[in-house]
């Protein structure tokens, strides 16, 4: 059998001809080729003996086999059959191993508990429902380093006011504080992406403001549904100017300009008024 090295070029090509595997550009299959961003990964979230960790979509392996040299347990869903197929056969040597051939998004993750960890090169077609699925699940993760497409990371880490910000800027620092750790060029993947990625580090806020936030997303999501028009055009049903004026904010404000803490202000005054 080949010997399984998912960093080493020649090595990981001779597996995937010896499996027929080929990419599949639907699944964001863009697979990390330098030993050196895996091992700065890895020491991002310190990863050490004894930790569990769940990784989602393990790929060609890279992370996978360093997370379990290092001694970690590792729960990784994949959903490519091939995939799946060729971890099964080279890393099944590792008690510490489960593989999940499943769709991330529907993968019931209610096995895990307080304490594990989460690495992944995210898919990066499903980055937001991932990070959703990951927040509905508050409490449990405690160390999250993920690879994401920059923009993505500039969308989630942008500081009002800004162009970048999102709805999904506010829904991710609701639940996370989140940090940008490094960049990693399309040269360390193969095939090559055509943009930069970023690594970042998510670690779950301790209090949130609500039990049950649905209603104040819907409100951030109606906002920025017509981002460049006043929020008090948007979300006409109240006396938005007056509310925003009463917090000693800009009546006139677009979302993008609104701190979380200034849309969790409004919030709470219009479902008190
Ligand atoms: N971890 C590998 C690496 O760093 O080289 C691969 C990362 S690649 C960007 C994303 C991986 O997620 C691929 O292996 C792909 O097949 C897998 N994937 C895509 N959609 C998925 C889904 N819905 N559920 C689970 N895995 C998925």
């Amino acid at each position: 059998m080949t010997k399984f090295e998912p960093t080493k070029i020649s090595s990981i090509k001779q597996v995937w001809e010896e499996e027929g595997f080929s990419f599949r550009k639907s699944l964001s299959q863009n697979f990390l080729i330098d030993q050196n961003i895996v091992d700065k990964i890895l020491n991002a979230a310190n990863v050490k003996n004894g930790d569990v960790i769940l990784e989602i979509g393990p790929g060609s392996g890279a992370l996978t086999l360093s997370m379990l040299k290092r001694g970690a347990t590792v729960y990784a869903v994949e959903i490519d059959p091939i995939s799946t197929r060729i971890l099964t056969k080279h890393l099944s040597v590792y008690e510490n191993f489960h593989l999940i051939n499943q769709d991330i998004l529907t993968t019931d993750l209610s096995f895990l508990t307080e304490g594990t960890k989460i690495i992944s090169n995210l898919p990066y077609h499903i980055t937001s429902p991932i990070i959703a699925k990951i927040s509905a699940m508050h409490g449990i993760f405690n160390d999250i380093v993920l690879m994401v497409q920059k923009e993505m990371a500039d969308r989630m880490l942008a500081v009002a006011p800004s162009k970048n910000r999102s709805s999904f800027s506010i829904f991710s620092e609701y639940y996370f504080d989140i940090k940008s750790l490094f960049i990693v060029k399309p040269g360390c993947f193969m095939p090559k992406p055509k943009v930069d990625s970023v690594i970042i580090s998510l670690k779950s806020k301790e209090n949130l403001p609500y039990n049950d936030p649905s209603d104040f997303f819907k409100m951030v999501r109606k906002a920025f549904s017509q981002k460049r028009k006043m929020i008090s055009s948007t979300l006409k049903e109240q006396d938005i100017k007056k509310a925003l004026a009463s917090l000693g904010l800009d009546p006139n404000s677009r979302p993008e300009q609104l701190s979380l803490k200034s849309f969790i202000d409004l919030y709470d005054l219009l479902a008190s008024s």
